[in-house]
């Protein structure tokens, strides 16, 4: 039997964490290298949303700079990794079979996160890679039958890496704070909430977790909470297991998940 790749979800932080978060560049280059090589990866990113589900199309996808007032390192980064128009053809036909009208977008490039945790965990960039887009405004449910829908990629070699935040409150960011320094309580309170009921594999809860303790105030807009809905959908019952890089600035956690086979399988 064909090993299944497993999903990964991290918190990409902000834009310059390529440069300023040495501890979660070197999670995701453990992540990188703990994974089986993929034959291509579907990136799904806080910073796409669209009506739609919407896949790329893109041959030689684009490093965009979606971000302003950075270090002018930042902006010379690119990303140069194949697109990978095949599979973003799949990924619409197996959502479409699922019931969930989607798109493609014939130049859509990579956004920050996506390009920022793939620089780290891909460094050579030569792993195809489509970008999916969020649906914007439909919620966590809508989320994970998204990934539930994209679940049977993981047969074919199909690393699903989705990138979004634990947490994501700007009025909890502190730009002084050092990485791993002094993380905002109610951060870390929903951080953990988070970790305890992924473990448990309560979707239940987690769908709810706007109700959870400081659940609503982690996200004040839901978008950057949407991909880990995603990677939990096409976790199926795989059991997760926590990286913890620590926060940046404070109030950004920047905890990330991978789910693998059961090695019992
Ligand atoms: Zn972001």
């Amino acid at each position: 039997m064909t090993e299944r790749m497993p999903v990964v979800f991290v918190s990409h932080g902000a834009p310059n964490a390529l440069l300023e978060a040495p501890d979660a560049v070197a999670c995701w280059a453990e992540l990188g290298r703990r994974i089986p090589q993929p034959a291509a990866i579907v990136a799904v990113s806080a910073h796409w949303e669209a009506q739609r589900p919407t896949a790329s199309l893109a041959a030689a996808p684009a490093t965009i700079h979606d971000f302003s007032g950075f270090s002018p390192a930042l902006y010379q980064i690119q990303y140069r990794a194949p697109g990978a128009p095949a599979l973003a053809e799949q990924v619409v036909s197996l959502l479409s079979g699922a019931g969930l009208a989607a798109g493609l977008d014939p130049n859509r490039g990579l956004d920050h996160g996506a390009w920022v945790p793939l620089s780290a965990m891909y460094p050579d960039a030569d792993i195809p890679v489509t970008q999916l887009s969020l649906v914007g405004g439909a919620g966590p449910a809508t989320h994970v039958e998204i990934g539930r829908a994209l679940a049977p990629l993981r047969g074919d070699g199909v690393l699903i890496v989705c990138s979004g935040a634990i947490t994501h409150n700007f009025s909890w960011i502190n730009r002084r704070a050092q990485q791993g320094e002094n993380p905002f309580p109610q951060a870390r309170v929903f951080t953990d909430w988070v970790a305890e009921n992924l473990a448990a594999k309560n979707v239940a809860s987690l769908l709810a977790y706007r109700a959870a303790p400081y659940g609503a105030d982690s996200h004040p807009t839901e978008d950057h909470f949407m991909p880990l809905f995603v990677a939990i959908g096409a976790a199926l019952d795989d059991a997760p297991t926590r990286y913890q890089p620590g926060f940046t600035y404070g109030g950004l956690a920047m905890d990330a998940y991978l789910w693998q086979d059961s090695p019992a399988r």
